[in-house]
């Protein structure tokens, strides 16, 4: 009989990581950090050691004790032992992990523990793990999902926490000759590529045949799950789904194709199941273009550069109010990356959008300011082969806008608020939040700074309080409670919410409350 063991995303919002077996095969539904959690633990200058690896985040419990999964550099760097003898190190727990490694298991069963990683879509907390897996585990998403990871890689901020497409394979070395104790153990990496395969609208993996359902989501590329065990029980699994986004028709269809299926288990979100009101997209975009046209100086908004709905609402607000949308390097990789797949209608240079020119480094607009943050200059994170440089030709700079500031939207998000200083925005501008995804712990602390910008600045006088335009990446209570309906699943098991005790369900369906590392049997 196959089973479920919920290993995140219990009692939380985000690390989804759902282990089902059935018989001999093991499939994971996402692979997500929980920044609950880690933030538990941890903070901006309090970070997991890099070469530590990970051993700190088990400890603390971040990240779980699973054998047969993870790559074994992480675990216990090959030929340690030895270094420890010699460095006298009496207790080699310090450096050796007791959980097995994917190798290890691999070695000693003659066959992979674990089968494949299916992730629902791109945001890390559904995703950042997959970084601690072995490399030779498939993941499985779809190829918008692997170009926003892919983006992630390029864009992010590095370390052993962030290697997706490839693996750095940490491994002992000796400093060279120049260094100041030449022949001192160091440790050096290797990359290598992880294998991802696309995601098919039918497959099977041993003795599971998995369905993928396109579904809308505040980003794009997100997928809904329907497993087949091999006696035949199904499985539902949403990831993160919305039915208020420009392409709730996705959603829509999934719910619509598995209406009155009965699956034996459907696994939710309920991010929102507490509120009630089902957000808009469209009411987001009316109600900027509403402040926007009364708007003076200049326009701000600041969204997730992932978001691709919210830019696409941003560009038509932008043109509805006369203004040129401006957009962050970031969202303009993305983009491009992004521009290849049908129906995302997106193209790499838009009439009405333009990306802005961050000043870097050496702080001069002098094109070496940039060979450290390549896409700031333009869409390329690579000079290997060409150099690209146009942001830096076409871009608005700090001091374009600054010139004739009702003429512009600006993207800027809070962690770009230096440029307010360049930037100098005239009285009468105005700063619109426009984040979908919720809030935590760490962005209530970012927003008692964001306050203090903004009053410093003179922005959304006279309360200085962000202008929130908010229509989350989750389905409301209610819709979240029609989908149930509407499945008739045999049980539910909440994920992905802080408030499982209010799934209410129809006559004949029962919830069941997930415990952490508890396998159920469906
Ligand atoms: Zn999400």
């Amino acid at each position: 009989m196959p089973s479920l063991t919920f290993y995140g995303g219990v009692g939380e919002i985000g690390g989804n990581k759902i282990l089902l077996e059935d018989g001999g095969t093991r499939i994971f539904l996402d692979f997500g950090m929980s920044f609950d959690l880690k933030g538990g633990f941890y903070e901006e200058f309090l970070q997991p050691r890099t070469n530590s690896g990970l051993r700190d985040l088990m400890e603390l419990g971040i990240v779980p004790k699973i054998d047969g999964i993870y790559r074994a550099d992480l675990l216990k760097i090959e030929g340690i032992e030895s270094v420890i003898e010699e460095i006298g190190g009496d207790d080699p727990s310090l450096w050796i992990s007791d959980v097995k490694s994917y190798d290890e298991m691999m070695k000693k069963e003659g066959k992979p523990f674990i089968h494949g990683v299916f992730l629902s879509h791109g945001h890390f907390d559904h995703f950042q793990c997959i970084s601690f897996l072995d490399e030779k585990i498939p993941i499985y998403c779809s190829a918008i999902t692997k170009a926003l990871i892919g983006a992630t890689d390029d864009l992010g901020k590095g370390g052993f926490e962030n290697e997706f497409l490839s693996a750095k394979k940490r491994t002992l070395a000796t400093l060279g000759g120049r260094a100041t104790f030449p022949g001192e153990y160091t440790i050096g990496s290797e990359p290598r590529d992880r294998e991802f395969r696309m995601l098919e609208a039918h497959q099977k993996i041993g003795s599971v045949e998995i369905r993928a359902f396109p579904v809308d989501h505040s980003v794009p590329g997100a997928m809904a799950f329907l497993i087949k065990t091999s006696d035949a029980k199904t499985i539902v699994y949403t990831g993160d789904l919305r039915f208020h986004g420009v392409s709730s028709d996705l959603t829509e269809n999934f719910s619509a194709s598995l209406t009155g299926l009965r699956p034996d288990a459907l696994i939710t979100e309920g991010t929102r199941i507490d509120e009630d009101t089902p957000d808009s997209e469209s009411g987001v975009k009316d109600e900027c273009i509403d402040l926007i046209s009364k708007t003076k100086g200049l326009a701000m908004v600041g969204f997730a550069w992932k978001d691709i709905t919210r830019y696409r609402t941003m560009r038509e607000v932008a043109a509805e109010t006369g203004r040129i949308l401006v957009i962050s390097p970031k969202l303009a990789y993305v983009i491009n990356r992004l521009k290849g797949f049908e129906g995302l209608r997106l193209h790499k240079s838009e009439e009405n959008v333009r990306v802005y020119l961050k000043r870097k480094d050496k702080m001069l607009y002098s094109k070496g300011d940039y060979v450290r943050s390549k896409y700031d200059a333009g869409f390329s994170a690579d000079w290997e082969e060409k150099i690209d440089l146009t942001h830096f030709d076409e871009g608005i700079r700090a001091y374009d806008i600054k010139r004739d500031p009702s003429s512009y939207l600006l993207h800027l998000d809070f962690y770009d608020f230096n440029e307010l200083i360049d930037l100098s925005p005239p009285q009468g501008s105005t700063y619109i939040a426009a984040s979908s995804e919720p809030f935590n712990m760490e962005m209530e602390l970012d927003e008692k700074r964001l306050k203090h910008w903004l009053r410093h600045f003179a922005i959304n006088a006279p309360t200085h309080e962000p202008h929130y335009m908010h229509a989350s990446g989750h389905a409301s209570g209610p819709e979240i409670k029609k989908l149930i309906e509407d499945l008739n699943p045999k049980l539910v098991f909440p994920v992905h919410t802080k408030h499982p005790e209010l799934f209410v369900v129809p006559q004949g369906t029962r919830v069941v409350i997930p415990e952490k590392g508890k396998k159920y049997t469906i």
